[in-house]
């Protein structure tokens, strides 16, 4: 199969995820041989790719969907499995660039987007273990006052209450004594995310989608009838294209999104699973099983599996290389803030990449009228991406309004060109994580 430089590069990308052993996939899609048509190409089978797929079916259009590797086998199908409210960016760029009314519409979309979620799994009858419940949560004085700060002006203005506490009544929300303050909200929750990405693969399927597993979508041409797709061995004439490969995409076809590839970039993150605990050991560490992170720029993220593993997020590489003894650094972190896990031991370690932009915010716009692109989810993508492929679907179908709130959002592109700005980010990048520790 087709390797790319980030998979030829020693990432952790090829490693079996404890979301692999635990879901079971079904016989590979075909490879795409021949030309077809249909209404829509799709270009990725992630969640954003799956779910446009899913709302373009449902608007009664024809759609193909080509996936390079296996669906799920990006982002999707390896993430903290976190599905949060609200943007990596805060509301900032929406109520700057586009005003307050603009930047309501942009926080009600993103609970949409958790809904949705919901709606899914209840449609489509999809097993993927799918619990509300998430923490917010500091671990220095000085991140709890900007916590406090910042999940006030949230319930202020946009009306997401969350319970408080500081001191020793954090320990009611988590058994750790790291923290100082927390903010528990059960509008967010988490999920098995490779279970969910292939049950929105069955019921894009269910719909009429054709799927092409194991299938590189190369070149992209505009034409009279709208857009020639090509692949290795075949091609799709579509009336347009949408673009969901997050930052594999310009590794598997450069060509295919050079005007955007620029505006993100590719950052390592990783996650440990240990072996299961005991019922009475999660009770004590996370009592309401809520998804927990922290408001670190280099944040730690962890929850329990329903198999009651703890699934422990956090260090992010941006050169794409695996951090050197990632799995040591990474348990003694969550040893530090679960001291009861000393003696459990790490059975998986796994990594992946997120497609950052420079400034957070969700990237999606138009190559051209006929070629729609989604990317810049800045590891905030579990619930997004879900919205990100209703809307994309209703400007493919004539009503852009909710589409064009996040194209009319302004993205630069990372200093420094394909070779200077990856060391120049990490360069940046040291300045955050010296504040996190200072902090
Ligand atoms: C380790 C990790 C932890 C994370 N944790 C969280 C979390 O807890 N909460 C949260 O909200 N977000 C999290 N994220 C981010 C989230 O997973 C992503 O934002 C989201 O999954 C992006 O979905 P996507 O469909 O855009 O991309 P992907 O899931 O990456 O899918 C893109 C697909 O496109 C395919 N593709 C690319 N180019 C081509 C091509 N030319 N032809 C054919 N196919 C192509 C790729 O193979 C890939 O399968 C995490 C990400 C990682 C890596």
């Amino acid at each position: 199969m087709f390797q790319p430089s980030l998979l030829r590069s020693d990432t952790l990308l090829n490693q079996r995820s404890y979301y692999e052993v635990s879901a079971v996939r079904e016989a590979p899609q075909p490879p795409l041989q021949g030309s077809v048509r249909a209404d829509v190409v799709v270009v990725g089978g992630g969640f954003a790719g799956l779910s446009a797929a899913i709302e373009l079916a449902d608007r009664g259009l024809q759609v193909v969907l080509l996936e390079a590797e296996r669906v799920g086998f990006g982002a999707s199908g390896r993430n903290g499995g976190q599905a949060i409210v609200g943007y990596a960016c805060g509301q900032e760029p929406f109520e700057q660039q586009l005003g307050r009314e603009d930047a309501q519409r942009a926080w009600a979309m993103s609970l949409e987007g958790i809904e949705l979620i919901g709606q899914r799994i209840e449609r489509f009858g999809i097993e993927c273990d799918w619990v509300r419940g998430y923490l917010y949560a500091a671990d220095s004085p000085r991140k709890a006052r900007r916590l406090l700060e910042d999940l006030a002006a949230q319930e202020r203005d946009y009306g997401l209450a969350c319970e408080i506490a500081t001191g020793a009544d954090v320990q009611r929300y988590i058994g750790s004594e790291r923290y100082h303050a927390v903010g528990y909200e059960n509008t967010s929750g988490h999920l098995h995310p490779l279970k969910y990405a292939l049950g929105l693969m069955r019921a894009a399927r269910s719909l009429g989608v054709r799927v092409y597993e194991g299938t590189v979508a190369q070149g992209l041409t505009d034409n009279a009838e709208g857009v020639l797709l090509t692949t290795p061995q075949g091609s799709v004439q579509a009336r347009y294209a949408v673009l969901a490969g997050n930052c594999m995409l310009p590794e598997y076809a450069p060509r295919l999104a050079a005007p955007i590839r620029d505006r993100i970039m590719p950052v390592g993150t990783y996650i440990i699973g240990t072996a299961p605990v005991d019922e009475a050991l999660c009770q004590r560490l996370i009592p309401g099983r809520a998804a927990v992170c922290d408001n670190n720029f280099v944040l730690d993220y962890f929850r329990f599996s329903a198999d009651r593993r703890m699934l422990f997020g956090g260090r992010v590489s941006y050169t794409t290389m695996t951090p050197p003894r990632l799995q040591t650094v990474m348990r003694r972190r969550m040893v530090d803030i679960f001291p009861d896990l000393a003696e459990v031991p790490v059975e998986y370690v796994w990594g992946g990449f997120v497609d950052i932009s420079m400034n957070r915010a969700p990237d999606f716009g138009r190559l051209s009228p006929q070629v729609y692109y989604l990317q810049g989810f800045s590891g905030h993508g579990v619930a997004l991406t879900g919205l990100a492929g209703r809307v994309v679907a209703e400007a493919i179908a004539g009503q852009a309004s909710r589409f064009d709130v996040f194209a009319r959002l302004r993205h630069r592109p990372f200093p420094g060109g394909p070779w200077l700005r990856t060391p120049l980010l990490a360069l940046g990048m040291l300045w955050y994580r010296l504040r996190d520790a200072l902090a």
